[in-house]
């Protein structure tokens, strides 16, 4: 479970101060699978990057797992994103240095994995890229990056993956075999997925929608669905 509890956040120095969030309540269940969309600068990527531990609210709350984040140190919360989220960034922040099989089996190794290498090039093939392993991030296309990227975080085998756009730069068959691959996580291993989209089979994919607009939520099919019973 996931659960925020009137969220505040602001981010940028001086005159380029944004309170970006602005009171978000949402709570997700283990196993559920949300799809978070909204208009272009509304907040759903840092509203992800909250619910993920990789910004700290100014206030308000994030629990995940049962765990407080607000009380966890950058060591703390480092080690709990390392054990329970994988996250696909909008911009993939791939290792410009590393190769693509070392971009997924670093990490992994560095959590002390002994089965890295052979585990990150399986994880590689499931995506479509067991024939780009030495390639390095500048030799790949949007797409194949966007591929490795997601091969990173599946890795792990997280219990909650959380990806910012994760089908934008794929064309349509491409993505559906990712859509296939988050979805197959979910259903095998019960894991929640957070996906900020503007793909609309996507969102369609999803048991539920959040709809951000100026950093709050607006809708959420979840509240209507309740309201209606
Ligand atoms: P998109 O669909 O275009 O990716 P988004 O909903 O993901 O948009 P965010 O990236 O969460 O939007 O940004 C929300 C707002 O916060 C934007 O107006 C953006 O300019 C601003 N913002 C984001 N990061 C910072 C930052 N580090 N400093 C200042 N302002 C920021
Ligand atoms: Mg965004």
């Amino acid at each position: 479970t996931i659960e925020l509890t009137d969220v505040h956040l602001s981010l940028g120095r001086g005159a380029a101060r944004v309170h970006i969030l602005r009171g978000v309540s949402l709570k997700i269940r283990q196993g559920e699978a949300v799809g978070l969309v909204g208009p272009s600068g509304s907040g759903k990527s840092t509203l992800l990057m909250t619910l993920a531990g990789l910004e700290r609210p100014d206030t308000g709350t994030v629990r995940v797992a049962d765990q407080d984040l607000g009380v966890l140190d950058e060591d703390g919360l480092a080690r709990f994103r390392g054990r329970h989220i994988g996250i696909v960034f909008q911009s993939f922040h791939l290792v410009p240095t590393m190769t693509a099989l070392e971009n997924v089996a670093i990490p992994l190794e560095l959590a002390g994995r002994p089965d890295a290498f052979e585990r990150a090039e399986a994880e590689l093939d499931v995506v479509g890229l067991g024939n780009r392993l030495s390639h390095y991030p500048a030799q790949l296309s949007g797409g194949e990056q966007q591929r490795v990227a997601l091969a990173r975080a599946l890795a792990p085998d997280p219990r909650i993956l959380v990806a910012d756009e994760p089908t934008g730069n794929l064309d349509e068959a491409t993505g559906a075999a990712i859509i296939e691959t988050m979805f197959a996580l979910k259903r095998e291993r019960g894991a929640t997925l957070v996906l900020v989209t503007h793909d609309m089979a996507l969102a369609a994919r999803c048991d539920r929608t959040v709809r951000i607009r100026s950093g709050h939520v607006e809708s959420d099919t979840a509240a209507a669905a309740a309201a209606a019973e």
